[in-house]
């Protein structure tokens, strides 16, 4: 490698991971975080839990504190954004004009939130959450709010409804499916999380289409549904799914669609540039049968995680193909959802433990794909050894309250 080093186009939780591996693993020419955001790198999972609730302050967020970096000689650029790669020269130019010198670039620029195209999306007191400002600008405006509605019951909706319910404010949570988290969990998980929050005071509304949200003076004041319905509010949060950041690659004529292309060893096909994290699809061992080529993009702390050390690892002379088990967590309210392997939308449920704590063990042609735990930690650690060996369960086996999971996850049986 020549003295260019590598330059890593998103300083999120992927990129800062990668830097830190390659440091970790003695790594010694430059790496160059570019980063479109002003702040530090830092973790967004609080800031739909504890930073929202006020239980935890923006230090609390970083990843590492700022002497990190020059302890570690990891150039960080905040506030500036990656425009184009130059691939015949093996530049990155930045929307200040200036361009950097790279050996290896890595493309880690996460998703954004998808639009919702309504008129009125624009009004005062609408809001997405995807970054710390956002976070900001939410919380300015939630002890105020007198009627808040959400629009999708994902993840960032109802983790957000659960902490607005919290302050015992009025949430009406705009679902388009029939239940919540459709896409993410079973239809018996989703009937507990809808049950748990109507329980804290959350109201919901399936099957709806939201048309317009209404204003006046700039703000928002209510919102209409497809049916005629209109609701009041004065606080509006989108949370309906995010697009991956692909724009670079696309531009550059790197394959992307639903993700930036890339192979086993999160390469694409110009052997300089590799793509990591929220904005990568890649081929998993864990996605057969949920899309025609074998392939995903994966949203989560986890994947970007692992993907950072996986490139790392490839980048010191250690290749491995990327083959770490997803697994993914939701803090809503007093439950915590855990959910390791992917599963989809045919899979068959097992259920397993009642009440307020259980298992939906999902199975895909007769093979365990996922399972889904509300507070049952040991359930979520046993599965997480079981998908990742690859070891056989039956359906019979995970509905038997008497079968020993611990023993067979531990290779005692
Ligand atoms: P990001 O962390 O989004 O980082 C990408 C960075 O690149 C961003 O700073 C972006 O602004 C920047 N960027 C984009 N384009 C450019 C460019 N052209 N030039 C320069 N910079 C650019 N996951 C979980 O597993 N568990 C959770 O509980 C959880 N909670 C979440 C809560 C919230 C509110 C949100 C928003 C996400 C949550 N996630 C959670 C998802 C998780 O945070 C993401 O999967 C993870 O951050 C992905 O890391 P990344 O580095 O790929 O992308
Ligand atoms: P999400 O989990 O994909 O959920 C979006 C929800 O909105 C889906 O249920 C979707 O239904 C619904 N929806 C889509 N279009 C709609 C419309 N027009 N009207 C009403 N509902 C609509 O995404 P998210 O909650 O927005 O989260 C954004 C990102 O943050 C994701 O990457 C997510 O993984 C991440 N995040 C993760 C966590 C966690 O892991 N704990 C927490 C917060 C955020 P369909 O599926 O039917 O389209």
């Amino acid at each position: 490698m020549s003295a260019a080093g590598i330059v890593v186009a998103g300083a999120g939780q992927a990129g800062f991971q990668l830097a830190a591996s390659l440091r970790e693993g003695g790594f010694r020419e430059p790496i160059t975080l570019v980063g479109d955001e002003t702040a530090l790198p830092y973790q967004r999972p609080p800031l739909s839990k504890a930073y929202l609730a006020g239980k935890t302050d923006r230090e609390g967020l970083f990843l590492r504190q700022p002497g990190f970096f020059a302890e570690h000689a990891i150039t960080h650029r905040p506030g500036i954004r990656a425009v184009a790669i130059d691939r015949a020269v093996r530049r990155l130019h930045l929307a200040d004009g200036d361009s950097l010198a790279y050996d290896h670039l890595v493309l880690a620029t996460g998703a954004r939130n998808r639009p919702l195209p309504v008129p009125g999306a624009d009004l005062g007191g609408v809001h997405q959450l995807r970054g710390l400002a956002d976070a900001d600008a939410l919380q300015a405006e939630i002890a105020a709010a007198r009627a808040i509605v959400v629009v999708g019951a994902g993840f960032i909706g109802l983790e957000f409804a659960a902490v607005a319910a919290a302050r015992g404010l009025p949430v009406t949570v705009i679902e388009a499916a029939d239940r919540p988290m459709a896409r993410a969990v079973s239809a018996e998980m989703g009937a507990f999380f809808r049950g748990a929050h109507e329980a804290m005071g959350v109201r919901f509304a399936f099957g709806a289409g939201v048309t317009a949200i209404l204003g006046r003076d700039g703000r928002a004041t209510g919102i209409a549904l497809a049916d005629g319905t209109e609701l009041p509010a004065d606080l509006v949060l989108i949370g309906i799914g995010v697009l991956p950041n692909r724009d670079l690659a696309l531009d550059a004529d790197l394959p992307a669609d639903d993700g930036v292309r890339v192979d086993a060893f999160l390469a694409t096909p110009d052997p300089s540039i590799s793509a990591i994290g929220d904005c990568s699809r890649f081929p998993s061992p864990f996605a057969h049968g949920l899309s025609a080529d074998g392939t995903v993009r994966i949203e989560s702390v986890q994947n970007a995680i692992d993907q950072g050390r996986c490139l790392a690892a490839r980048l010191l002379g250690k290749p491995a193909p990327y083959g770490a088990l997803p697994w993914f967590w939701s803090d809503q309210g007093p439950h915590k959802l855990q959910i390791a392997g992917l599963s989809g939308p045919g899979d068959a449920s097992v259920v397993r433990g009642s009440g307020d704590a259980f298992s939906v063990f999902r199975f895909r042609d007769g093979r365990l794909s996922a399972v889904e735990s509300v507070d049952r930690a040991g359930d979520h650690m046993i599965a997480r050894r079981l998908l990742a060996a690859g070891t056989p369960l039956t359906p019979d086996q995970a509905a038997d309250p008497g079968f020993d999971l611990k023993a067979l996850a531990l290779g005692r049986t």
